[in-house]
């Protein structure tokens, strides 16, 4: 299946999915939202899931996760990019989308982790609301940026984050994407997506702002990946540090757009100073 297929595929169920959840919000008016107690007792059997879903990284993915474990909470963040859940930096916190608050805990709970990490890349919609397995893997992607944030912090470059937590209109499209390619492309590279596909040519090719925007989720995502995956083949945690050291830079083409053009000689460039790295050390 191509990307693109994929991309319509995922915005005509998107849409469907989105209807049914609106249409099971009408039917569930706000008992989810007046239950605190309740609420407070489903997000700590969330926080329960998201220490199990740790030990298994640990386990499968040769990570080693430091610092505090997230806390979760079920609230509509304003102006997040993302509509199911989104990992807040600065609070360490995952955010769920409260209809999930409906759904039978007991449940996913008891739906087994998935422990192939490819088999957690969610690029297949849920099936329902309560999908126990899309809820699974939501929490299993958030939990890898928990990884890279309290890895950054233990090695104090926390600064690095700074672009990554400011609202969307307090920082450029650019700068944004730029930091998004890696904060995103770390978690796809323990995810192995399985219909990945990158033309190197988006590197090369010239992108008004419009245009950028229009392929945020293909820059992001699959660029990202495209670009951290040899990096981090020489070694997780040296790959991580080259990348942060070294910022990701656009290329403004003029005043209306940019380029990526810089990119493969950037990868080209960390993967020499890795190699030599690691030759040091031996
Ligand atoms: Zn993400």
């Amino acid at each position: 299946m191509s990307l693109e297929e994929i991309i319509s595929k995922y915005k005509s169920s998107l849409c469907k999915f989105l209807i049914s959840v609106f249409s099971f919000t009408l039917l569930a008016g706000t008992n989810a939202f007046g239950q605190s107690s309740t609420q407070n007792s489903i997000e700590s059997r969330y926080e329960e899931i998201v220490r199990q879903i740790i030990s298994i990284q640990e386990k499968t993915l040769g990570i080693k996760f430091r610092g505090k474990e997230p806390a979760v909470k079920f609230e509509v963040l304003e102006g997040a990019r993302h509509h199911f859940a989104n990992y807040i930096i600065k609070e360490n916190t995952i955010y769920l989308n409260p209809f999930f608050l409906d759904c039978n805990i007991y449940e996913i709970e008891r739906n087994p982790l998935l422990e192939n990490p490819q088999k957690n890349s969610y690029i297949e919609l849920p099936r329902n609301v309560c999908d126990q397995e899309f809820i699974k893997k939501l929490l299993y992607h958030e939990t890898l940026h928990h990884y890279f944030n309290t890895f950054l912090k233990t090695e104090s470059s926390g600064n690095w984050l700074e672009v990554v937590s400011k609202k969307e209109k307090d920082v450029s499209l650019v700068d944004k994407l730029t930091a998004f390619m890696i904060w995103e492309g770390i978690v796809q590279y323990f995810l192995k997506p399985q219909y990945f596909q990158f033309d190197n040519n988006n590197w090369n090719a010239v992108w008004n702002s419009e245009k950028l925007e229009e392929k945020f989720r293909l820059f992001v995502y699959d660029g990202g990946y495209a670009l951290v995956k040899p990096i981090l083949d020489k070694g997780i945690e040296a790959g991580i540090r080259y990348l942060i050291e070294h910022p990701v830079m656009a290329t403004r083409v003029d005043s209306m757009s940019v380029s990526f053009d810089k990119l493969p000689s950037y990868q080209e460039n960390a993967l020499k100073a890795l190699s030599l790295g690691n030759s040091n050390k031996k």
